[in-house]
């Protein structure tokens, strides 16, 4: 049901055809890619293995530990909110913490990937997306003969709760541009930070990647007491005390800031399609980016549905 029909892929080809003539074609990877570790709040080990995926395929996740292996498209359409983490559901098929997974792919310029996995929760590595990303760059890029879905953000879309905002807005250039300002208060032990970056593969993995998660200190014992997160240690992730990260050094003066801008990148990326504009986000999290994104898929699809009829 959330396949476009032929009708609107073949308008699309029009379009693209017709006003996009240098537009990039779609990618995959090259090769298989894999990374394993253990999710984070389960601690469940769980296999990853990425396979090159067909034109307008898109991100496929499939849990090959269930009977009859069942699907989620990496879509918005999919997501719940969930605390702290981006999860998707599609009948009997949940994955969850997705959002390193989905940006590594976006980021790294790949649109359309079967990504297998044997448990429900991606592996939490180091807090980063960086080894996802490094198997991608290691399994290679492949063209496919299709241009790539992209929507030119054309009109301001701000999304607000009551501490935190998410806005897209035009932009001249092509691509995605993301900005976000963190800042807690000065009762927060996490420092504010802003990080801006222009999304394109040299800057995700040298720039993005690298940056971990994190929570102060209170937090990370709160969720230990509630039974959840029991094998993560110090190292595994960015635990603030109050007078900086325990037992762990920053690998970016704004490491934070730049972390949650890799969400941002991931959870957009559940809108489906490659992204020209600017995003800037203030405190967002995950439910905030999410609901930016389905705005975002939507209009997409209400553009492709109007081209569809002037054709
Ligand atoms: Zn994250």
């Amino acid at each position: 049901m959330h396949e476009a029909p032929n009708a609107i892929l073949d308008a699309q080809k029009r379009i693209s055809a017709l006003t996009m003539t240098t537009a990039p074609m779609q990618t995959t990877i090259a090769h298989l890619a894999r990374v394993s570790g253990r999710g984070y709040w389960s601690g469940n080990p769980v296999n990853l293995t990425l396979r090159p995926a067909s034109q307008d395929s898109g991100i496929v996740f499939r849990r090959i530990d269930l009977p009859n292996r069942p699907e989620v498209a990496g879509q918005s359409c999919h997501r719940v909110d969930t605390n702290l983490r981006t999860k998707l559901i599609d009948g009997s098929a949940a994955v969850e913490m997705v959002e390193h997974v989905m940006a590594a792919l976006y980021g790294m310029g790949i649109d359309n990937c079967i990504v297998e996995c044997d448990a429900c929760e991606m592996p939490g590595l180091d807090g980063s997306a960086m080894a996802i990303a490094l198997a991608i760059e290691n399994a290679g890029i492949e063209q496919l003969a299709t241009p790539v879905r992209q929507y030119r953000i054309t009109e301001t879309i701000r999304i607000v709760d009551q501490h935190a905002e998410i806005v897209a807005i035009p932009s001249q250039s092509d691509g995605l541009t993301v900005a976000y300002h963190l800042d807690y208060g000065t009762d927060s032990p996490i420092p504010a930070s802003t990080s801006r970056f222009a999304i394109d593969p040299d800057e995700f993995l040298q720039n993005i990647a690298p940056a971990r998660t994190f929570l102060p200190e209170r937090d990370a014992s709160e969720l230990q007491r509630m039974g959840v997160a029991q094998h993560v240690t110090y190292r595994d992730l960015v635990v603030f005390g109050e007078s900086g990260p325990i037992e762990n050094t920053l690998r970016f003066p704004d490491e934070c800031s730049r972390h949650k801008l890799l969400d941002v990148i991931g959870d957009l990326a559940l809108c489906g399609v490659r992204l020209h504009g600017t995003v800037i986000a203030r405190r967002s999290g995950h439910n905030l980016n999410g609901k930016l994104a389905e705005q975002l898929r939507l209009r997409y699809a209400q553009r492709l549905r109007s081209h569809s009829r002037a054709a």
